[in-house]
């Protein structure tokens, strides 16, 4: 008989050994990656509270790296409570799910806004049975038109896309909530640093964390925040269905978010730079951006927008079509031709065949998506060799 333990086979040290890190009250100054997708616990008591959530056990549940990112973004927003997802896109399909709406009901969504978006709900309308309206949520009637449809759900961007367009949040909040609508706002083009739509009507706060959040092209992501009792239903129905954003792209838009107010910042003055730059070109016939008197929504932004309006500028090639737009996209050396935004880098697209693809002729018509519409994520290089290089490159499309 021997209590002696036999040495330990190789196969089994190495799987067990280094497993455990010594007792340590140091706190990291940055998190670890927690790539665990599942933990083990000395007692079985603790293992079944973590299995009703109270811990983490197991990332489909709860993760460690996007506790911590929920927690970041609540407190931007001024939140109570906040979700990731995998992508903006699986996002906006929880939200749309967790209303619970039955065949006949109404959901109003932007007729200007982001392209996916529009496809993405046409087939959840489809599949639910529901009624799908598009509204220009800037012009004046949309809060009436709203008010007569009695939709149980209304989307609204903060800044659309591409046109810029700022709805006036307040008054659509109170045409919504007039009717028991739900008012969900998609903020990617403004992020919760510039404007903090719960404060202004919104019950639910959404974010493609892809763009400003993360920053840095580096990770995909959503996020939704609110009050506690409208976000644990989000929560609960991702631990189902599996919408869940994994510990690396947690981490990397962590990272990301820490620069967001510094990085808005300066996003904002290098494409008021850019925006009045472009101005002086004679062959630009148009540009668009909030923070200029003459945007037809600049006094909406300065009520809304806090500390700056944004990065993202639009313009139009004065009697572009889309061989006209693509050469301008060939013709730039510093600035990249990306279909997305929120980057460091520079990132320029030509609307009509990027983020309105998904748009019919028609619509894009409506929207007044043209071929000639450009749309430029000012990036983080000096703004005078931005605006250089989008200057010459219309001159040689
Ligand atoms: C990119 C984007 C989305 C979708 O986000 P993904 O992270 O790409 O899924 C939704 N809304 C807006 C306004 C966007 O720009």
């Amino acid at each position: 008989m021997s209590s002696e333990r036999k040495p330990a086979s190789a196969l089994t040290l190495a799987i067990h050994a280094g497993s455990r890190l010594p007792e340590s009250s140091a706190v990291p100054i940055t998190p670890a990656v927690h790539t665990a997708a599942v933990s083990w616990f000395d007692s079985a008591d603790a293992l079944d509270a973590a299995l009703d959530g109270k811990d983490f056990v197991y990332t489909r549940i709860r993760g460690e790296n996007s506790v911590l990112l929920e927690e970041a973004v609540a407190a931007l927003e001024g939140a109570e409570a906040a979700a990731v997802f995998g992508s903006g896109m699986a996002a906006l399909r929880s939200v749309f799910d967790a209303q619970g709406l039955a065949p006949g009901d109404r959901v109003v969504l932007p007729a200007d806004g982001y392209g996916a978006t529009r496809a993405l709900f046409k087939r959840l309308a489809e599949q639910q049975r529901v009624e799908l309206h598009a509204l220009k949520m800037s012009e004046p009637s949309a809060t009436e038109r709203i008010t007569a449809l009695r939709p149980r759900l209304v989307l609204a961007e903060s800044m659309t896309n591409p046109l810029l367009a700022v709805p006036d949040l307040p008054a659509i909040a109170r045409a919504a909530h007039s009717v028991g609508a739900v008012l969900v706002v998609d903020g990617t083009f403004t992020s919760p640093v510039l404007q903090q739509t719960l404060s202004q009507g919104a019950d639910l706060a959404l974010h493609s964390t892809t763009k400003w959040i993360n920053g840095h092209s580096d990770a995909t992501g959503g996020v939704v925040s609110g009050t506690r009792a409208r976000v644990d239903p989000l929560r609960a129905a991702r631990v189902l269905e599996g919408a869940l954003l994994g510990p690396f792209e947690s981490w990397l838009t962590l990272r990301g978010l820490r620069t967001l107010p510094v990085r808005m910042a300066a996003h904002s003055a290098h494409a008021l730079h850019v925006a009045r730059r472009l101005r002086e070109h004679p062959r630009i016939s148009r540009v668009l951006y909030p923070g200029l008197p003459d945007h037809p929504d600049h006094a909406t932004a300065r009520t809304l927008l806090k500390g700056g309006f944004g990065g993202m500028v639009a313009f139009e090639i004065a009697g572009a079509g889309r061989q006209e737009s693509f050469r301008f996209l060939e013709a730039l050396e510093l600035c990249r031709p990306a279909p997305s935004l929120g980057d460091v880098t520079t990132l320029v697209m030509h609307a009509a065949s990027a983020s309105a693809r998904r748009l019919t002729p028609e619509e894009r018509a409506a929207a007044g998506i043209g071929e000639a519409l450009i749309r430029v994520s000012v990036g983080l290089e000096d703004p005078d060799d931005i605006a250089d290089d989008l200057l010459q490159a219309v001159g040689r499309s």
